[in-house]
């Protein structure tokens, strides 16, 4: 008993990256209808929580100090969520966030710090409830948060809550860029001139690197012309990262982080290294794909 008390969980909230990002309407309320392919990255921001005598909340890592530390931060919002369902099992917690994680950049951070918040306060205060459950809790969060609970490679539509899962993609060696400047996702929808884009094509077998390249040549992120409008600088990461060896170069949700994918974590580690040599205020991290069901 003593144990399960004084046990701290400790879940990764990896970044979320839209390899393809097609906007293909938009719903009476406002919301845009995405069609996105979207995987996850062995890199991101960690939440840990364990059992304490009252509430508490903590922050570290190079992107801490950047965010609120009150009801503001979707960690806080999604422990009162969790708590508001389930008040019976709530006791009180202390959080730590180690925000590794670029704010307001395209990458997920705060959908991926909400969905480790809501499992490992799930485990904790050993709360069984249905995915489906977890998902709607997380949907009011925000339309990203269903997918970070799934957190693996995956085709999301709706406006982000209608998940299929893709299976046997391969290892992607990809490099995360970003020049420091966040971007406003609503401001981004705003300024979309084209809302009524064709879905992604079908899904064929993408057994390697190459074939991932060859089918993204045929996608887009729509959201990348309006972004580069809003944030000009967005262009400068594109054209460091085409600078590489990389198989691809693209922009992940509204921005400004951009990705590359390279043939091997070689490549994208001596690129990694080049671009922090000349750019070395950018947040630029070597990384991969997060492999299926890990
Ligand atoms: P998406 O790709 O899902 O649009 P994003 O990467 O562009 O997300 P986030 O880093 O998730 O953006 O932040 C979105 C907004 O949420 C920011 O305005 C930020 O201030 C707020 N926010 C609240 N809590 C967090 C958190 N824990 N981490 C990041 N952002 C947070």
């Amino acid at each position: 008993m003593l144990d399960s008390l004084d046990r701290t969980i400790s879940l990764a909230a990896p970044a979320k990256i839209n390899l393809a990002l097609h906007v293909t309407g938009r719903r009476s309320d406002g919301y845009h209808l995405l069609d996105s392919l979207v995987i996850f990255a062995a890199f991101g921001d960690k939440v840990n929580v364990k059992h304490a005598p009252a509430d508490s909340f903590a922050m570290s890592g190079p992107f801490g100090s950047e965010l609120p530390d009150d009801e503001n931060n979707l960690v806080l919002r999604a422990r009162d969520a969790l708590r508001r369902h389930f008040p019976e099992q709530a006791t009180p917690v202390a959080i730590h966030l180690e925000k590794r994680l670029p704010v307001a950049s395209g990458i997920g951070g705060g959908s991926s710090d909400a969905a480790a918040t809501v499992r490992s306060l799930a485990a904790l205060w050993g709360i069984e409830a249905e995915p489906e459950q977890l998902a709607a809790i997380g949907l009011m969060l925000g339309a990203d948060v269903p997918m970070c609970l799934q957190g693996r490679s995956l085709i999301a539509r709706g406006i982000g809550e209608d998940i299929e899962h893709v299976a046997g993609l391969p290892h992607l060696p990809i490099l995360l860029a970003n020049n420091g400047l966040s971007v406003s996702t609503p401001q981004v929808f705003a300024a979309l001139e084209k809302r009524d884009n064709p879905p992604l094509p079908a899904l064929p077998a993408l057994a390697t690197v190459l074939d991932v390249c060859a089918y993204l040549a045929e996608t887009d992120n729509h959201l990348f012309a309006a972004a580069a409008r809003l944030t000009p600088a967005i262009c400068e990461t594109m054209d460091e990262l085409r600078n590489t060896d990389a198989r691809l170069v693209r922009m992940s949700g509204s921005g400004g982080t951009c990705f590359a994918i390279y043939d091997s974590d070689g490549e994208a580690e001596t690129a990694a290294k080049n671009l922090r040599q000349r750019n070395p205020d950018w947040f630029v991290v070597a990384t991969h794909s997060v492999k299926e069901g890990s």
